[in-house]
């Protein structure tokens, strides 16, 4: 299995401060192997820092467009994150859903552009809080795997993270407990076995995010399912996200 800890850094940060972020990584990284560490920054500096990242780092984009090259004024394209070094972006990211016109199609459309680049996705899904209170969760989350990753062909699908992302927890402080999370990826895994048989599913990396922190982050990653987590606010720091990575069990094993 693949572990993976991933940072979200959103709209945070200037250049100089991605490259001494990049910094304080880069000796820890060499001592600390077994998860697979990505990061996703702010699209002006994806080239510069995907150039520079040090050994260990994967350098993701926040975002992609859905069309290939043309007269699309503003986007960016995944043969252009390719080509600037980057392995790949986040799709489907609550924020973008909800804020930026991200419908089902539209993640559906930029998973496909990712997987023609050969770009890892990583795909989020998650309910809010009213649906979770209606009883929903699971429903609404299988729902937008379905619409996203469902068509994807079984011998691309390992280029596939899932990040189930609750809306409720994201950047509010609020976690999943451990048992929710394992629920709900539980019921993830199993889909992707219905989906594309068990050995595949058993290899698709199932990551949590939603305020996971230094404090947390064990409990949550110890989970059967929880193979890592998308980390947002507690990755802007590097200590502190080095001290998420370090809850990964495949860390102290
Ligand atoms: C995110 O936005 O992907 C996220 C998990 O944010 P936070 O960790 O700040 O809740």
């Amino acid at each position: 299995m693949r572990n993976v800890v991933a940072g979200n850094w959103k709209s945070n940060k200037l250049l100089h401060e991605a490259r001494e972020w990049m910094a304080v990584m880069e000796g820890w990284l060499q001592n600390n192997r077994g998860v697979d560490v990505m990061v996703a920054m702010p699209a002006p500096y994806l080239a510069a820092c995907a150039t520079d990242a040090p050994l260990g780092l994967h350098v993701l984009a926040q975002n992609v467009s859905a069309e290939s090259f043309g007269a699309h004024t503003g986007e960016f394209t995944a043969d252009m994150l390719k080509s600037s070094g980057v392995s790949g972006a986040i799709v489907g990211h609550s924020e973008r859903r909800s804020r930026f016109g991200d419908s089902d199609s539209v993640v559906a459309a930029k998973v496909d552009a990712l997987m023609a680049a050969d770009l890892t996705a990583v795909f989020c899904c998650g309910e809010t809080l009213q649906q979770r209170e209606s009883g929903r969760a699971e429903d609404i989350v299988l729902k937008q795997l379905q619409a996203g990753i469902l068509r994807i062909p079984v011998d691309q699908i390992t280029q596939i993270i899932v990040a189930y992302e609750p809306v409720w927890a994201i950047g509010t402080g609020v976690t999943a407990t451990s048992d929710e999370a394992q629920e709900m990826h539980a019921s993830i895994r199993g889909w992707l076995s219905e989906a594309f048989g068990a050995e595949v599913a058993a290899r698709i990396p199932l990551l949590y995010g939603g305020s996971c922190n230094p404090s947390n982050a064990s409990e949550l990653f110890a989970q059967k399912d929880i193979n890592g987590g998308l980390i947002g606010g507690a990755s802007l720091d590097p200590k502190s996200f080095q001290s998420v990575i370090q809850g990964h069990p495949a860390l102290n094993s």
